[in-house]
């Protein structure tokens, strides 16, 4: 049972792997704060090029407003009583800090991002922001092999075979593909 705070701010963490849901989740949540009648922003990272620069899309092609945030310097001055993050794990480590502030000044925050990387190391930002969290959801994917909850992003080379670890972190359009594994699914790169 969740039993919301009755003063002040709170933070709401959203996580799992690709293909899980968590836009989903996220602009759901905001969009019943809107129905509400509360004043709700959508941030998204700089490096989220794959939408227009003030919209979200989701995988279901679910769409909201959502401004792109280059300078963490732009959150503070927000006038909003919610304030939803997509894709948090992309965001500076500073941002720990400015949720944190935007928390105590009474703000309710939900963050929506990957729990691991593609070599399933906790990323750190989304690994702090569970921490602090008042509530935390984990959500589960489909594995693309067996059908079974996935809760990993299984990075493949183009040619089928598991992405190497000594590869970056972040990698984009360069023929590797990601999909949803399960535990047992799941393939280490050498
Ligand atoms: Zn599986």
């Amino acid at each position: 049972m969740r039993i919301v705070p009755r003063h002040g701010g709170w933070l709401e963490v959203v996580c799992g792997p690709m293909f899980s849901g968590k836009s989903e989740e996220l602009m759901r949540r905001l969009t019943r704060a809107t129905i509400a009648r509360q004043r709700v922003e959508l941030l998204r990272p700089a490096a989220d090029t794959r939408h227009g620069p003030d919209e979200l899309v989701s995988h279901a092609g679910q769409r909201m407003d959502g401004r792109r945030i280059a300078d963490l310097d732009q959150i503070a001055a927000l006038e909003a009583d919610v304030i939803g993050f997509d894709e948090v794990q992309f965001f500076p480590e500073g941002i720990v800090d400015v949720i944190d502030d935007l928390t105590q000044r009474g703000v309710r925050v939900v963050c929506c991002g990957l729990d691991m990387d593609y070599r399933r190391r906790p990323w750190p930002v989304t690994q702090a922001l569970l921490a602090r969290a008042e509530f935390a959801d984990k959500l589960q994917a489909v594995c693309l092999v067996c059908g079974g909850p996935a809760t990993l992003s299984q990075r493949l080379e183009a040619d089928g075979s598991p992405a190497s670890d000594a590869g970056p972190t972040v990698e984009i359009g360069n023929g590797e593909r990601y999909e949803a594994r399960c535990r047992a699914c799941f393939r280490s790169g050498a």
